[in-house]
Parts: C-alpha cells; sequence; structure tokens
C-alpha cells in the first residue's frame, strides 16, 4: 500500500477512536459530583430511620403550614397555580391586592384577564398564568356550581393545574395524605434515602409507600419546608440539621467549630 495511503487510514482509525471516547465518558472523566449523586440514589435507609426522621420533624413543629396565603379553597387554587416557578413569598406579595378584590371564580371572570395579568405581573410567566387563572374560574363556575373539587383527577383536569398543584390543594384543604413532590421535595427524597427516584412521579409513590401513616397529612409540609430552609440544593446547613445523625447525604456540610 502507499505511504500516503497507510497515512491516511491511520488518521482515519485515529479519529474514530477518539470520537468513541468523546460519545462515551470513560469512569474516569464522570464528575465527582455525578457519582455522588448516583451513590447516593442507589441508597434507602431502613423503616426505623424513616420513622425517626418524620418523629424528630413532629416534635421540632407539630402542626406545620404552607406559605400560600389563601382566604378559601379557590384562593389557595389560585395561589398554588401561580407559585410555579415562583416563590411563596413573590406570589403573597401579588395576590395580597387580587384576593382582596376577587376571592371567587366571579368575582375573578368579571375582573378579566388584563386586569388579571396587571396585578400578577411581578411573577414569572404572569401572561400564561393569568389566561389560565380566568379559564380555570371560568370551568369552575361552568362544571362545578363555582366550587373547587374535592378530586385529584378532576383538579388535575382544571387549565394550569397539575398533578403537584392538584396534591397541594388536596393535602393542604381537604386534608388528604397527598404528597406533592417539589423541587425541595424531590432534592430530600433522594438525598436521604427515602424515596430514591429519577422522576417526581416515581418519587411520589415511593413517599406514599414509606411515609408512616400518622405523618402522612403534615409530611409534605415538613419536607417542602425542611428543603427550602435548611437541606438547601447548593449548601445545605448540615450543622444546624435535627436529623443530621440520620442522613445518609456524603457531602454534608462541615461544621465550622470542627472545620
Ligand atoms: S444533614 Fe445536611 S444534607 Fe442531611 S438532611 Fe440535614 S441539611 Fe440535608
Amino acid at each position: 500500500m502507499p505511504q500516503s495511503k497507510v497515512a491516511s487510514k491511520q488518521a482515519a482509525s485515529k479519529k474514530a477512536t477518539s470520537k468513541k471516547s468523546a460519545a462515551k465518558p470513560s469512569a474516569k472523566q464522570k464528575s465527582p459530583a455525578k457519582k455522588t449523586q448516583k451513590k447516593t440514589m442507589r441508597r434507602r435507609i431502613s423503616t426505623e430511620t424513616v420513622e425517626q426522621i418524620f418523629a424528630r420533624f413532629a416534635e421540632a413543629q407539630p402542626e406545620p403550614k404552607g406559605e400560600l396565603e389563601h382566604s378559601n379553597v379557590y384562593t389557595l387554587l389560585v395561589a398554588v397555580v401561580l407559585s410555579a416557578q415562583a416563590t411563596d413569598a413573590g406570589v403573597n406579595r401579588a395576590t395580597e391586592d387580587l384576593f382582596a378584590i376577587a376571592d371567587t371564580p366571579e368575582k375573578m371572570v368579571a375582573l378579566g384577564e388584563d386586569t388579571v395579568r396587571d396585578y400578577i405581573k411581578t411573577i414569572g410567566l404572569y401572561r400564561n398564568k393569568a389566561k389560565n387563572v380566568i379559564a380555570l374560574s371560568q370551568e369552575l363556575i361552568d362544571k362545578y356550581d363555582s366550587a373547587v373539587p374535592a378530586d385529584r383527577d378532576i383538579l388535575e383536569t382544571l387549565p394550569g393545574v397539575g398533578r403537584k398543584t392538584a396534591n397541594v390543594v388536596m393535602n393542604v384543604w381537604f386534608g388528604e395524605p397527598t404528597m406533592a413532590v417539589d423541587t425541595h421535595v424531590f432534592r430530600i427524597a433522594n438525598r436521604l434515602g427515602l424515596a430514591p427516584g429519577k422522576t417526581p412521579l416515581e418519587v411520589e409513590a415511593k413517599l406514599l409507600k414509606v411515609v408512616p401513616p400518622q405523618y402522612g397529612v403534615p409530611s409534605h409540609h415538613w419536607l417542602i419546608l425542611h428543603g427550602r430552609y435548611i437541606c438547601t440544593a447548593r449548601k445545605p446547613a448540615c450543622p444546624r440539621c435535627i436529623i443530621r445523625d440520620l442522613c445518609i447525604f456524603p457531602d454534608k456540610t462541615p461544621d465550622p467549630d470542627n472545620a
């Protein structure tokens, strides 16, 4: 074979090899964060530990409450719809004036989409949310005699209402032991090995199985509040965490006094 052909064949084979390794990173190339995540996602804790975790939450906060302001089940539903990708504090600031003049589906529809949009324009995705609030209010009037149905499947058919929103309403207002899996609950369930899962639905199903029945209703609040204020995404407050000794997360924030 002529020299030039050999050289080009060697170059082609080199290229193929480097393409292969780029497409499939070796174990060495995987980031430590990913490895840690995988390690914790595989691990599950014992039933006794789960019991202990929720017993501690119950002792520290016997009656946990959600932080979205509402005066009835309708304003709760609207507040939860508005809270997607927004903070509860931001939603409360926007709804304070809105709910003062529109706390029923009829009053909301009478305000109209443009006015609702003006009231909530400080919240992310406000255009779409204003549209959904009017549409869901109209649907409540037309199909449910202006009442909010105590049925998760029906709630999920309303405009702007997903499974998480329906679960929150069923739990907070109707006292059902549902588990709304938001970003905080999802993170904690995996970090603690409470209910490791790749999707919110998987985590929800596992949590419903492992949470002791006596903690069924408040457990969702405890997990959300723990994730929001203590076990935060970037720098969990491990030194002041009440379940630190029960936690299997390998990358705990060190105690500054012992560092
Ligand atoms: S010890 Fe740290 S990582 Fe574990 S639950 Fe508490 S805050 Fe979260």
